[in-house]
């Protein structure tokens, strides 16, 4: 299918029914599959042969979306997780261990920060934090001896920081480490970093790629393209013990870094995404390039609205003329960034409350990047115990509004956005 357009691949990628199989991928809601031999079975287990035989690690259902997702990136292999927060553990684990050390954004989600700042660092593993706006001797800095990799987001939930992508595959490959980017906001549909020099992608498919809110997943896709033999990664290049001896730069080939996630951390973690979430998944996959372009669009025309009116004090968003951003998202991401817009209310944390409390077709929900339009206010619930000076000091100013853009009809959100800003 490599010939087709993302569009197709999107609807047509993965599932392929053989005659008088289903049309529609199936779900198979089987935690196991039976053989007519044992010895088939060890064949299985030896990785001599295909084939499935616990959920836990494979299951047909999971394995179709897993080749839609590497099929839409433009890598090898892709390995679903049960969460965002799992592709991105797992990943990590992937590499480093206690001793090692990262290089991150400091911008990127907040689940992502609290993971490398508290449980990694309980692992043994440290993460410096850089600002990604840097220049590249300044970020060049934070790299040690046992640094593994480097890691940041596209487009930065919720900061909308874009991401100079080239200037940190350069940083990381100049070290001979591999360069790691969460691609949710994006999805493949908007940017594709393996394109750019990324070497390993993760998302969150909570967000856009499921785009109905019903089903929490995540996803690490493997570009194949990095060379983990070069004395850096031994977890990659010398015999696993715990899988007969398995060395997966020289057994798996372009596959190695995927394969060992699967194989031996997927096996001992079981962060697995269940069948049924799976074929949700897809699902949503089958329309993400449709509603991509109508979030973008949509996000496009609200923030234009926004910037002229005279009750808003301050619009962020990569689609601006204006954005600090706007020539990087022309570069990365020419087809429109996402629907996620952050912006101030004059009057502070009190006019902000009162807005929000006033919309009628936007509905207060954590939640970010799904059909229906939703709305945040981060200092009045998720930062609420911070006082106003320390909220600056996280990133966050009192009157920061952060809005996820849905794909209704945009003249509906726009007037919901204005008869609530009417009774300020
Ligand atoms: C939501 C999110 C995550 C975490 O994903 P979950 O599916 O909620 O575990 C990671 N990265 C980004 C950019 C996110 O928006």
């Amino acid at each position: 299918m490599s010939n087709y357009h993302i569009e197709t691949k999107c609807i047509q990628e993965g599932y392929q029914p053989k005659n008088g199989e289903p049309r529609v991928l199936p779900v198979y809601q089987s935690t196991t599959f039976k053989y007519d031999s044992s010895e088939h079975v060890g064949r299985l287990f030896d990785l001599a042969e295909e084939g499935f035989f616990y959920t836990r690690l494979a299951n047909p259902t999971v394995d179709a979306v897993e080749r839609k997702i590497a099929a839409l990136e433009g890598g090898v292999g892709a390995m679903c997780t049960s969460s965002g927060q799992a592709a991105s553990l797992i990943a990590i684990l992937n590499i480093c261990s206690s001793g090692d050390h990262l290089v991150s954004a400091g911008t990127i989600y907040g689940g992502t920060t609290n993971l490398f700042a508290v449980t990694l660092k309980r692992m043994g593993i440290e993460v410096t934090f850089v600002d990604p706006d840097a220049p590249a001797e300044e970020l060049q800095e934070a790299i040690r001896e046992n640094t593994k990799l480097v890691f940041a987001e596209t487009i930065a939930n919720p900061a909308l920081v874009v991401l100079d992508i080239e200037k940190f595959a350069n940083l990381a490959h100049s070290s001979h480490i591999p360069l790691f980017i969460d691609n949710t906001f994006a999805t493949p549909i908007n940017c594709r970093p393996f394109e750019f020099g990324a070497d390993i992608v993760i998302h969150s498919t909570s967000k856009y790629m499921d785009g109905h809110a019903v089903a929490l997943g995540g996803v690490i896709v493997d570009s194949g393209n990095f060379n983990w033999d070069n004395g850096k990664f031994p977890g990659l290049s010398t015999p696993d013990a715990s899988y007969h001896g398995m060395v997966y730069t020289r057994d798996c080939g372009k596959a190695a870094f995927i394969t060992k996630a699967r194989v031996q951390l997927m096996r001992d973690l079981g962060s697995t995404p269940t069948p049924n979430n799976a074929f949700l998944l897809n699902l949503g996959l089958e329309t993400l390039h449709l509603r991509m372009e109508r979030h973008c669009a949509n996000a496009q025309k609200v923030a234009e609205y926004l910037e002229k009116n005279e009750k808003i004090a301050w619009v962020n968003y990569p689609g601006l003329k204006g954005s600090k951003y706007y020539d990087l998202a022309q570069k990365y991401l020419p087809k429109g960034s996402c629907g996620v817009i952050s912006y101030g209310i004059k009057g502070g944390r009190d006019a902000a409350v009162k807005f929000m409390d006033s919309l009628k077709l936007a509905a207060i929900v954590v939640h970010v990047a799904d059909n229906r339009t939703g709305v945040l206010h981060p200092a009045s619930t998720t930062h609420r115990q911070l006082s106003d000076q320390q909220l600056v000091a996280a990133g966050i100013t009192p009157d920061l509004i952060r809005m996820s853009i849905g794909i209704e009809n945009v003249e509906d959100i726009i007037a919901d956005i204005e008869q609530a800003l009417g009774w300020l």
